[in-house]
């Protein structure tokens, strides 16, 4: 059976599905060398310049940087640097348009030159055969270089690999229209191209490498040829043009007949692919040390007076490209009006929103038709029309999809019949497009759709993220307590064996084990106590104020029985008193009678007498006095023995109470008794007195 050099040897290639065949274009700029354009005045270098992250900010406003400085790291596999295209002070960090269909806006360093271009000190290497496969993927990665074709990948990553290639294939197909970027190059640096492919076979170490060039191209095709006539493996194929040949799975179609499934990657057939441009900035950085500063950039379409392939440097403003090849200003005018200068190709380009967006790795083409060439491009209204199922676009897609169908998807928002209907294979060709007689924007449509899907794949993966580490969280947070636990039991364990021991050693911990729950009980005793200090202090409080109550109720009880006492006696006093005083008030009666009158008598006498010097009141007080003094005489005798006995009685019972309050009870009593017998003896001398006087008084 033939094999696969055996046939591309003859010439024989395979075909890919579909593919359309646009007017070329190419000999508006094919014919010219490439020029090198004059530095601009202002620099604007996006942060991101292909797939995959931004690197790390290394600059400031204001810094001065030289030609070649590294304007960011890259600190992430997938992060590639930028560098100073030409010398200048960085005057501003700030967002800016950007070359996106959507004129999506991004950080950006904007560098305004100082016409110096004065380079940052290089050491180019003279003996490739030292360098390592480390030490190539690493001038590769400080370089910023990404795939320059299109697609942006960063190339260390791709170079970096370990599983076997059979294949090493350099895209020089270069399909789309108007675009010769490559082409010059070939043409001009086939040397230097295959010095950067010679590079790549050292790292990849392929069984073959494919050049793979168009038809179209007959100079590049003989340069490359003659570049190469002395390797064995490698070999120029001249493909035949079709658009979209240049599409990686279709290039691997053409030349090796595989197909590669939707979700695989090349190198799972043993296949790699790089651009013609990529290989020589392989080759500028590893010989040179010369990271990616400028592309060859097609400057074409009939608006120019002069379409031209340039060296331009990342970060020129699109319209001082424009302005540089004799753009026709006003027609000009009106194209932008219209977004009529478009980033790319005719085929996969898109118009640019703003002509101060800047040159970046991809930019390959810069496209200004005028009307007679693009109308479509100038129109400011959209000429689409309803599908009308003609197939024309499944028919052409060299990708095997159904263009129609994922356009209802598209627009209906349906990503999960988008992704069954493999829109990720969808290489934005624009062949359906270009052959849709409803005018269709179809690529437009699958740009949106896939920018939203993307969007909605990263939030589900930093979900998906952040699950991840919640769950990575708990897991450990439950292996400590598991630890923590195990560690506490053994030491526990390892404890009581200790205290179990019959050593001194093993008694004193006891006895300070037995200290520590000591100290702990007291602790905890001390603690409940504060808890509950309140309630105990009340306790305490009633205790002593019941104690005190029993003590006071005691006293109370005594003073009150001393009171009983003491009014019991009164009361018997008083009874014997009453006694006493009817007996004598009975005995006496005719003797009080006739005292009274007496007095009565002795009073009116003395009124007689004395009317002027004493009033009523006081007469009838002394006659009250008197006669009280009569009753109490009578009483006397009975009365006092009595109460003299009552008296010692009442000493002896209170004596245990109070001996003090008794002795003086008794010293008041003695007192009492005495003035008693005092009154009696007056009253006796009273009576004796008024007895004498009464007769006198009488007669
Ligand atoms: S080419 Fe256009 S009109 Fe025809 S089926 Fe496709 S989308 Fe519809
Ligand atoms: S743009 Fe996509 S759908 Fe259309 S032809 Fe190209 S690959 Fe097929």
């Amino acid at each position: 059976m033939e094999s696969i050099i055996e046939r591309i040897t003859r010439g024989h290639f395979w075909t890919f599905h579909g593919g359309v065949h646009p007017p070329e274009q190419k000999k508006l700029t094919s014919a010219t060398p490439i020029k090198q354009l004059s530095l601009p005045k202002q620099l604007i270098l996006p942060l991101q310049q292909h797939i995959g992250r931004e690197g790390k900010l290394l600059v400031e406003v204001g810094d001065k940087v030289l030609k070649g400085q590294a304007l960011t790291s890259s600190e992430n596999p997938m992060a590639v640097p930028i560098h100073a295209s030409t010398s200048g002070i960085v005057s501003a960090i700030k967002n800016s348009i950007i070359a996106h269909p959507s004129g999506l806006q991004s950080l950006c360093i904007f560098i305004d030159v100082d016409g110096k271009d004065t380079w940052i000190e290089r050491e180019p290497c003279t003996d490739i055969d030292n360098l390592s496969q480390l030490d190539l993927i690493k001038k590769i990665a400080d370089a910023g270089i990404a795939g320059m074709g299109g697609a942006g990948f960063p190339t260390h990553i791709k170079v970096n690999n370990n599983e076997p290639v059979n294949f090493l294939i350099i895209n020089g197909a270069e399909c789309e229209p108007y675009i010769t970027a490559d082409d010059l190059l070939m043409q001009e640096q086939s040397e230097k191209i295959v010095s950067g492919i010679k590079l790549l076979e050292k790292l990849l170490t392929p069984s073959f490498i494919l050049i793979a060039i168009e038809d179209n191209k007959p100079n590049a095709i003989k340069a490359l040829q003659d570049a190469t006539s002395t390797f064995d493996r490698i070999k120029v194929c001249v493909v035949p043009t079709k658009y979209p040949t240049g599409g990686e799975k279709q290039l691997i179609k053409i030349l090796t007949g595989q197909e590669i499934k939707s979700g695989s990657l090349p190198i799972h057939a043993g296949i790699v692919m790089q651009n013609i441009a990529t290989c020589f900035a392989i080759y500028d950085a590893v010989f040179n040390d010369t990271p990616l500063l400028k592309r060859v950039v097609t400057v074409t379409g009939q608006a120019l007076t002069e379409p031209q392939n340039v060296w331009a440097l990342l970060g020129t403003p699109v319209n001082f490209l424009l302005n540089a090849y004799g753009a026709q200003r006003q027609q000009l005018t009106d194209q932008q009006n219209h977004q009529a200068v478009i980033m790319g190709g005719p085929m996969m380009g898109y118009s640019l929103s703003s002509d101060i967006v800047p040159i970046i790795k991809t930019s390959n083409c810069i496209l200004v038709p005028n009307k007679t060439e693009m109308p479509s491009a100038f129109d400011s209204e959209s000429k689409e029309v309803e599908c009308i199922r003609c197939g024309q676009c499944s028919d052409v897609c060299p990708s095997n999809l159904l263009p129609q169908e994922m356009q209802w998807s598209a627009k209906a928002k349906d990503y999960a019949q988008l992704e069954k209907l493999n829109l990720s294979d969808c290489i934005d060709c624009g062949a359906c497009a270009y052959v849709c007689p409803s005018q269709i924007p179809l690529v437009h449509y699958y740009r949106i759709a896939k920018a939203e899907i993307r969007e909605q794949k990263q939030l589900d993966l930093k979900a998906e993220k952040a699950k991840i580490r919640f769950e990575a969280r708990k897991l450990r947070l439950e292996k400590e307590k598991v630890a923590r636990q195990e560690k506490h039991k053994k030491a526990a364990a390892a404890r009581k064996a200790a205290m179990n021991k019959a050593t001194p050693e093993a008694a004193g911990a006891k006895s300070a084990v037995a200290a520590a729950l000591a100290r702990v009980k007291a602790k905890k005793a001390a603690k409940d106590s504060n808890q509950t200090t309140d309630t105990t202090s009340q306790g305490s409080q009633t205790e002593s104020s019941n104690a005190a109550t029993n003590s006071d109720d005691d006293q109370k009880s005594q003073v009150a029985a001393a009171i009983a006492r003491a009014k019991a006696k009164k009361k018997l006093k008083a009874e014997a008193l009453n006694k006493t005083s009817t007996e004598l008030d009975s005995k006496t009666t005719d003797t009080d009678t006739a005292d009274i009158n007496d007095i009565g008598k002795h009073s009116v006498a003395s009124k007689t007498t004395s009317s002027q010097q004493a009033s009523t009141d006081d007469k009838k007080a002394k006659i009250a006095s008197a006669i009280a003094k009569a009753k109490a005489k009578k009483l006397k005798n009975s009365v006092e023995t009595s109460t003299l006995d009552e008296i010692d009685k009442e000493v002896v019972i209170e004596k245990p109470v109070n001996q003090d309050a008794k002795k003086a009870k008794i010293a008041a009593a003695i007192a009492k008794a005495k003035a008693k017998k005092k009154l009696k003896d007056e009253q006796t001398d009273s009576s004796k007195n008024i007895s004498a006087k009464q007769p006198d008084e009488s007669t």
